[in-house]
């Protein structure tokens, strides 16, 4: 049986040459490298609308994770909820120093709507629609809303200069569109303003030594694999500067976090 295969193009600089790493693709999957530049992606994903359930069932067991609280039983399932309650404290610790105390804030991807903790004002979108409209209710009730759709689409509906943050988490290494969410955010964000990113980190210590069994990789959800120096690329042709947030963790950290503000124009 022939299929004439059209390959997706680099998300970072848009180049239509790259080369597979035979090692990362197990068939049907094909993770290829960019010809052109460092970016590393799977270069024929399946379209969205077939992600949309896997997709909503791993925002969901996400979101549970963080959203969880008052466990007492020692058990590594209380571990976990404590563990996901730290980190979602001390996330939103950083997001009120960098967005403000009352921030709108904009979570792509938000699952349950529960990431961003007030009193800064939630804003959503999200691809499932029963998560949606979770989402969507619980926002309303703290002075934000939540879209239905894809993160790439719907940044674009909201007006220019909206918010004082964005936040990207485990959300940019499952979008196709790279480019086009990322000028959707530089148009949405108010001039001082910050996104913060969270994605894998293809150039963890851990995905060198153990290859294909590294947690990053995630067959057919991830079609993206940043370096540091891939997602400070792609964000500077989208008119960001990058800050890395873990910076001494990051060798041996199987995740990157970034805060990106817009680059300062010369006018
Ligand atoms: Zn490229």
């Amino acid at each position: 049986m022939n299929q004439t295969i059209t390959y997706r193009a680099c998300p970072a600089c848009e180049a239509t040459g790259s080369t597979l790493v035979p090692d990362y693709s197990p068939a049907p999957w094909e993770i290829a490298s960019c010809d052109s530049c460092d970016s590393v992606f799977l270069r024929n994903p399946p379209a969205t609308e077939a992600l949309e359930e896997e997709f909503a069932w791993e925002k969901t067991y996400t979101a549970k994770k963080e959203a969880s609280r008052g466990s007492t039983v020692f058990s590594p399932m209380a571990r976990k909820i404590r563990n996901g309650l730290k980190m979602y404290r001390d996330q939103n610790r950083l997001f009120r120093k960098w967005f403000g105390e009352t921030g709108k804030v904009l979570d792509i991807g938000c699952g349950w709507g529960q990431r961003i903790a007030p009193p800064m004002v939630p804003f959503g979108i999200e691809l499932s629609t029963a998560l949606h409209a979770i989402s969507d209710e619980t926002m309303r009730a703290r002075g934000g809303y939540c879209l239905h759709g894809a993160g790439a689409e719907a940044i674009w509906d909201f007006d220019p200069e909206s918010f004082d943050g964005i936040v990207m988490f485990s959300y940019l290494e499952h979008e196709t569109e790279v480019m086009k969410v990322l000028q959707g955010a530089h148009r949405a964000l108010k001039p001082s303003g910050g996104v913060f990113i969270r994605v894998p980190n293809y150039a963890s210590l851990n995905r060198r030594v153990i290859g294909k069994t590294w947690c990053g990789f995630r067959y057919p959800d991830h079609v993206n694999y940043f370096t540091l120096q891939s997602l400070k690329d792609v964000a500077a042709r989208a008119g960001f500067t990058a800050e890395l947030v873990n910076k001494i963790t990051l060798p041996v950290d199987d995740n990157i976090s970034v805060l990106l503000r817009k680059t300062q124009s010369h006018n």
